[in-house]
């Protein structure tokens, strides 16, 4: 008799998404003459650049050509691309990374997801609290969370570090030692990031208490202002700590293609094994690789015109941002993020709990966002809208919000 992975049945019922999706049929069904605007799913909605479709165009001919067919590609990508990543996102920025460290992948989230099974069961698990749900859920799947205690909506073996208006909204180190820490910032919810010397302490403290950290950059694309670091290599000793996960998603509108890149420097180490062999031996194995097709897709993002063209799509999400967070402003709501992040982490008026907000905002202003309490116990009485709307729905949602009596 086969008996299953039970760690899945403890996870949280929805994955948070899939709830906000389930609210929003319903509401559809019971109002369907209503016109809703989506500001909740942290989607692009810009079609892909000119210059990534013509790059896929000739990467179908050459497919179609006996001469240049390509099949099995490798499991860690093309050096074409590789090597591109590791000059123009590294170098360029004084990080000694090559193209060997670089293995590409079909997204952040799967990348982020797989990582964690060549570490040991046993390593404790630190969060951000708020946190994109992702890495908790898989680390509750994995068997690395402990019992559940719903009183307070943590898991046990999970050290959650709340990142709250007291603390700027960055995470502190932590009281109980993690072995595995995971990061992201420019954050998703919340938009705050982190300045380079904030970023170093966190590297130190790794490197102190031998520490893994997963650094997901997914939203590196959007950084805006100095001393905001690109990556987490520009900090002095991160390739002794730290493994950076990249996505095209956000940055290129890959959401629907399909494109990320995980950075496992060849210096970290246990017991005289490198976690690059140790992610190496596992991608060949369980990885065919990403489709050549989208590969060269990606590379047409680092082309001069492929760059120009996904950064007007940037501006176009940010400049919608700027008005959301502007004008929640004016209208006396406590805002923050939009400024190097397309998300705008937004405190709920008259202390309402996150999903009473999202209730309230679906039912009256007939706008969606997400329930800052879907990302973890410390998002209670935020909220979540995101610039990634189109320009006129941005604008029209903020009329609504603007008419209410709130
Ligand atoms: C959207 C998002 C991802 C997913 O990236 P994919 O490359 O599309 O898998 C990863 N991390 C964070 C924080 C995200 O918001």
């Amino acid at each position: 008799m086969f008996t299953i992975n039970e760690n899945y049945l403890s996870l949280p019922h929805n994955y948070l998404f899939a709830e906000i999706r389930q609210k929003v049929e319903d509401y559809k069904k019971t109002y369907p003459q209503i016109e809703l605007i989506q500001l909740g799913i942290g989607d692009v909605t810009l079609p892909l650049v000119p210059a990534v479709v013509e790059a896929m165009k000739s990467a179908v001919e050459e497919m179609g050509r006996k001469e240049t067919f390509k099949g099995y590609g490798g499991s860690q990508g093309y050096g074409f691309l590789r090597n591109v990543i590791a000059e123009s996102d590294y170098r360029k920025r004084g990080c000694d990374i090559s193209a060997d460290e670089i293995f590409i992948s079909d997204g952040a989230k799967s990348d982020i997801s797989n990582l964690q099974e060549i570490f040991s069961v046993e390593n404790k698990v630190a969060v951000c609290n708020p946190v994109y749900p992702v890495y908790t859920d898989i680390n509750i799947m994995a068997g690395r969370a402990g019992q559940y205690d719903p009183r307070v909506n943590r898991w046990r073996n999970i050290i959650y570090m709340d990142c709250t208006k007291e603390t700027n909204f960055l995470p502190e180190i932590p009281k109980r030692v993690p072995d595995m820490i995971y990061l992201c910032f420019p954050n998703n919810p919340t938009g705050a990031v982190m300045k380079k010397e904030e970023l170093q302490e966190w590297v130190d403290y790794a490197n102190q208490v031998g520490a893994i950290i997963f650094f997901d950059s997914a939203y590196e694309g959007y950084i805006s202002e100095k001393n905001v670091p690109h990556t987490i290599y520009e900090c002095e000793g991160a390739k002794m700590c730290a493994i950076e996960v990249r996505s095209f998603s956000k940055k290129a509108g890959f959401t629907g293609l399909r494109l990320g890149a995980t950075v496992i420097p060849k210096e970290i180490r246990r017991k005289g094994v490198t976690l690059h062999s140790l992610w190496k031996r596992r991608q060949e194995t369980k990885y065919n690789g990403t489709s050549y097709i989208v590969q060269k897709a990606g590379e047409a993002t680092y082309t001069k015109e492929g760059r120009r063209q996904i950064a007007e799509q940037i501006k176009y999400y940010m400049r919608n941002a700027k008005k959301i967070s502007t004008t929640l402003s004016t209208l006396g709501y406590t805002v923050v993020g939009g400024e190097n992040s397309p998300y705008i982490w937004v405190k709920t008026p008259y202390h309402m709990k996150s999903w009473d907000f999202f209730t309230y905002l679906l039912e009256n202003a007939n706008v969606v966002g997400t329930s800052g309490s879907g990302f973890g116990a410390a998002g209670e009485g935020y909220f979540r809208l995101t610039g990634f709307g189109s320009e006129e729905d941005t604008k029209k949602a903020l009329e609504r919000i603007s008419a209410l009596p709130l």
